[in-house]
């Protein structure tokens, strides 16, 4: 039979015997722990660097990224670029997948290791780069040219058809001459 207060002097022995034990916890946020070496933070983006390709907008699964694109002579060189003049990445909607930093040629647009994202309002997470702001909440996606139903399904016949083997076109077949009997 159990004994009375002995379950209170089992929880003093632990709440003593961790009293005097080394320290683990960190007094967060005051200290921040390391992060790993490929941890994934909040993205930045270099703008000096953006060749403004659109590849980062066009890949993103959960569509964070909007750029506004303009062509304007920025090196000097006397030939109109594309130019980013706007650039917003919605945090909100960012999932760390990392696809945008792959994908970009000039590997400006990368990982930080911020990872506190936190606002009152969804709105106050997209954050701009760039020098002319551009609405997060217009989807950028439509600057990606959608096929048409039909070509679609013809797309689809297509490549089936290669995959099969079958995809040379077919030749109407060679009727015999007939002949002239009437002689
Ligand atoms: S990390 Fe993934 S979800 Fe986030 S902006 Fe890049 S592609 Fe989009
Ligand atoms: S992929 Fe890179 S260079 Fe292209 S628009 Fe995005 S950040 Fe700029």
């Amino acid at each position: 039979m159990p004994q009375l207060g002995q379950g209170i002097l089992k929880g003093m022995g632990i709440t003593l015997k961790h009293l005097f034990d080394k320290k683990i916890t960190r007094q967060y946020p005051e200290y921040k722990r390391d992060l790993g070496e490929r941890s994934r933070g909040m993205l930045t983006v270099d703008m000096d660097r953006c060749i403004a390709c659109l590849q980062c907008m066009r890949i993103c699964p959960d569509h964070c990224i909007s750029i506004e694109q303009t062509k304007r002579d920025a090196d000097g060189s006397g030939k109109a670029k594309p130019y980013a003049v706007g650039f917003v990445i919605d945090d909100s909607r960012c999932m760390y997948c990392s696809l945008c930093v792959e994908v970009c040629p000039v590997n400006c647009i990368y990982h930080t290791e911020e990872f506190e994202a936190q606002a009152y309002n969804r709105l106050e997470l997209a954050r701009q780069f760039g020098e002319r702001p551009v609405d997060p909440t217009i989807d950028p996606r439509p600057a990606v040219k959608k096929k048409k139903p039909a070509e679609k399904a013809a797309a689809g016949k297509g490549a089936k058809a290669a995959a099969d083997g079958y995809g040379a076109p077919k030749k109407a077949p060679k009727r015999a001459p007939k002949k002239d009997t009437a002689a």
